[in-house]
């Protein structure tokens, strides 16, 4: 069992939150699982945007909330982007998540995720964002040792 480690950010706008997650983006190994937790508006949909940018996919990233998922082709991996607010039951859509979770060419990025706790793995990276004011956002981020490089650094190490 690994201890959860911390770390949090301010983002000041949208952009800045498109500029953190492409810098999230463009250090991922394949096969990490990123869970976005807020309320409606929170800006989890635009912190994926900055994902698939920073993975080198040029694709327009929209909301999944009505199909469920998309993904979106990167320069190496796959990005798949979930989003259970609509979903009532797990159903197939189970067996699908953990399929793509366990590919290691893949990035699971996951909305509205609890409806599937029981398949999202505990080595994950989870991001939650709250709003501090209409362009102000805190993200907290938790993790694992083991994601330890996805996390920025620290400019006083
Ligand atoms: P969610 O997917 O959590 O419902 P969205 O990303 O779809 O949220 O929407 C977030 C909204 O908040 C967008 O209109 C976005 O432009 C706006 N916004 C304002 N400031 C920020 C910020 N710092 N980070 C992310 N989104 C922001
Ligand atoms: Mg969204």
């Amino acid at each position: 069992m690994s201890i959860e480690q911390t770390w949090q950010t301010e983002s000041v706008d949208s952009d800045a939150t498109l500029v953190l997650a492409a810098a999230l983006g463009s250090k991922l190994r394949g096969g990490e699982v990123i869970e976005l937790v807020s309320d409606l508006g929170g800006g989890k949909t635009t912190f994926v945007k900055g994902l698939a940018q920073g993975l080198g996919s040029a694709e327009v990233v929209t909301s999944p909330s009505f199909t469920v998922s998309n993904q979106y082709k990167g320069d190496d991996f796959t990005l798949y982007h979930f989003d259970f607010y609509r979903l009532q039951e797990p159903g197939l859509m189970r067996n699908e998540l953990a399929e793509v979770i366990a590919d290691s060419q893949s990035i699971v990025a996951i909305e509205w995720g609890e409806i599937m706790y029981d398949v999202l793995p505990t080595e994950r990276l989870t991001i939650h964002m709250s709003v501090i004011d209409d362009t102000k956002r805190l993200l907290q981020w938790s993790y694992p040792d083991s994601l330890q490089y996805l996390v920025p650094r620290l400019s006083i190490d």
